[in-house]
């Protein structure tokens, strides 16, 4: 399928199958998301890269699928955007998620709908959703994901990208650079490759011990087994839900397990393939055989015992809640699941990958291209490290909201089946104490709006310190950076926020409306301007561009242009330097009487970067994913 699909360019020299560079300027381990990404990002720079991947592209486990909005930018910059939109399900049924006590059932309590939210931009939050970004919230499991990346990352890098290729061994180098020791699966052979960088994206695999990086945080919270199922479901009388959370007596007040639609093609209860994830209780023996694993799915489910099951793939894992110490070691840079793991709650550990490494590809380009000192990279793990630390949090506290659903409902460790369920049916019970008990379970859904409406935490985080220059604001409508509102997104120019996204229809040379978004360039920075001061802003532009050696170019956007002028927040002379990531670098109110020094002052304050004021910025969220933890383990 990946091989007929992906016709693209290729935008590096091939290199012959047998072909072993010695050395090159990016060697990338790891072929998931993560890897894949960052070699397409930096052959998009023209920089040459090797990717080694310990096994083949074929599909592996489903595991992520949600795809937020600024990682679709990233995928619509990289050209995969609409082969992933092609492949997700066709129409917006799926954006909800639903907690059922299982799917169907002996009783009329089993097979009972808790609670519905909208979820991923669906329902109401299709606008707010709209106005974050002008690329829509997408799903698409791994198992189609992953394939794609790799046809896509293979077509652009011819021969780069190196199946059943393991990394056993790495060395730095003082002078600088990285040697792998790399070993062929399939013959034994054994090669070293020396990298003047190393993208770690082994998904926590082997990079962090060979580089002698700590991971901080719980381990071993949950033990989850996920079953990769094909099944008809179309028993279930929910029609189009993408993800189901079951709540049943056995969990003691806490869910016992979830079903996700796979497709592909059909979703909902339609859908031919499933995702069954299973928390096993404290008492389970390890299953025998695949037929008692499917015994369990079924179980839970409240299939029948001989209901037509397929076991395509299991999955036994653990919550766990980690963040590497050091997201950069000398020449080397762990990104995605080699520096950040936390359960899918949330599904931000793709997305987070794939930020990662669009936030390193220009800077490893920059520095290659001789245009920024090593100083930039450093600017890598001073912002992603605490969004790391900040996802990590948000997704085990939001593993944290489904507790309260099941104790609204009334049940609780201790607890026999048979109480468990008659305190289930008070729920469906006529009468005040049945609105009281529907009403509290309904806040405990509702709750949930925090991980299924997480805009602000998807479109809305910002990096305090880094390649930027900080103007002393705050987030608007916010008295702290660190206590931001999960859900709601408020769009802002302050520096270290993602550029904010409107449709510009005025622009000069552009048949139609386009997004700021797409104004940003790929390589250079780009400032943003009104007309009034827009010469002044060339001129400087053209000035530190030659003094710094960074590229910048400027983008004058139209005063008509109102959507845009609503949301900048600087004067009509003023400017806004954005960095090829989207986020903003640098921002004035107006233009200084000497625009050139100022600009030129920001550029360079930029590309040397600075540190967090004081203190692990990570820390408080370190010590949220402490706390969210113990919680979940009570
Ligand atoms: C059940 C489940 C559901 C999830 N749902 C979501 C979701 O909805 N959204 C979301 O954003 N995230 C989700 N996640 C998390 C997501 O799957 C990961 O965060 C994501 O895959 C990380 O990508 P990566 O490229 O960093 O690592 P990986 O995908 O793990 O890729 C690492 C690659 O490196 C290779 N490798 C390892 N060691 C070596 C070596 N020594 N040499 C060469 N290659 C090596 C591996 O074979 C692998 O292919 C989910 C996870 C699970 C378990």
């Amino acid at each position: 399928m990946v091989d007929a699909a992906i016709v693209r360019p290729a935008l590096l020299p091939p290199l012959a199958p047998g072909e072993w560079p010695e050395e090159v300027p990016v060697l990338i381990v790891g072929g998931g998301p993560a890897g894949l990404s960052a070699a397409v990002l930096l052959a998009q720079r023209g920089i040459e890269v090797l990717l080694v991947e310990r096994r083949g592209p074929e599909s592996r486990f489903p595991r992520a699928h949600l795809l937020n909005v600024r990682t679709m930018e990233v995928f619509a910059e990289m050209g995969v955007a609409d082969d992933v939109y092609a492949l997700a399900p066709a129409d917006d049924r799926w954006r909800k998620v639903v907690w059922y006590t299982s799917v169907t059932g002996p009783t009329p309590l089993h097979g009972l709908k808790l609670g519905e939210v909208p979820a991923w931009g669906g329902g109401p939050d299709a606008e707010r959703y709209a106005r974050a970004s002008h690329r829509r919230f997408s799903n698409l499991p791994q198992i189609r994901l992953d394939p794609l990346l790799w046809g896509h990352a293979d077509a652009c890098c011819p021969g780069r990208i190196r199946a059943h290729q393991e990394v056993i061994a790495l060395q730095q180098h003082g002078t600088g650079g990285v040697t792998a020791t790399i070993v062929d699966r399939h013959t034994g052979d054994i090669r070293r490759v020396r990298a003047r960088y190393l993208v770690a994206a082994d998904g926590g695999r082997v990079s962090s011990s060979l580089l002698g990086v700590e991971l901080e945080g719980p381990r071993a919270i949950r033990d989850v087994v996920s079953y990769h199922v094909s099944a008809d479901l179309s028993v279930w009388a929910e029609p189009d839900a993408l993800l189901a959370h079951f709540i049943q007596p056995s969990g003691q007040g806490r869910t016992v397990g979830a079903l996700q639609a796979l497709g592909p093609l059909r979703y909902g209860r339609e859908s031919p393939e499933w995702l069954v994830a299973v928390t096993p209780r404290p008492d389970d023996a390890p299953a025998p055989d695949d037929e008692a694993l499917l015994g369990r799915a079924r179980e839970m489910l409240g299939l029948a015992p001989d209901h037509p099951m397929t076991l395509n793939s299991v999955s036994h894992w653990q919550y766990e809640g980690v963040v590497a110490r050091r997201f950069r070691v000398g020449s080397a840079f762990l990104v995605g699941d080699a520096a950040h793991r936390h359960p899918p709650t949330g599904g931000l550990g793709l997305n987070c990958a794939v930020q990662d490494v669009h936030n390193l590809a220009w800077k490893l380009a920059a520095v290659l291209h001789g245009w920024a000192g090593d100083a930039l990279l450093d600017t890598y793990a001073t912002e992603r490290r605490p969004i790391a630390a900040y996802y990590t949090a948000h997704a085990l506290e939001n593993a944290g909201r489904h507790a309260p659903i099941g104790a609204a409902l009334g049940l609780g460790p201790g607890m026999t089946e048979d109480e468990g369920w008659a305190e289930i049916g008070v729920f469906v019970s006529d009468g005040p104490v049945g609105d009281e008990r529907r009403a509290r379970v309904a806040d405990a859904v509702a709750a949930n709006a925090d991980d299924y409406s997480q805009l602000g935490v998807e479109a809305g985080y910002s990096y305090e310190a880094g390649a930027l220059v900080p103007d002393g604001s705050l987030p608007p409508g916010h008295a702290s950076p660190i206590d931001v509102s999960p859900i709601e997104y408020v769009p802002t120019t302050r520096p270290g926020h993602h550029l904010p996204h409107v449709w510009l229809r005025r622009l000069p040379g552009h048949g139609g409306p386009v997004s700021t978004l797409d104004l940003v360039a790929a390589d250079p920075l780009t400032l943003v301007v009104g007309p009034a001061a827009a010469v002044a802003w060339q001129d400087a532009a053209a000035a530190a561009s030659t003094s710094s050696g960074f590229p910048v170019v400027v983008v004058v956007v139209p005063d008509e242009d109102s959507d845009w002028t609503a949301v900048r927040e600087v004067g009509d002379t003023g400017a806004v330097l954005v960095r090829p990531d989207r986020k903003v670098g640098w921002r004035t109110g107006a233009v200084p009487a000497d625009a050139t020094a100022a600009l030129r002052t920001a550029v360079a304050a930029l590309l040397r970067g600075s540190a967090a004021a004081e203190g692990d910025p990570a820390e408080p969220y370190l010590e949220r994913i402490r706390r969210a933890a113990a919680r979940l383990r009570r």
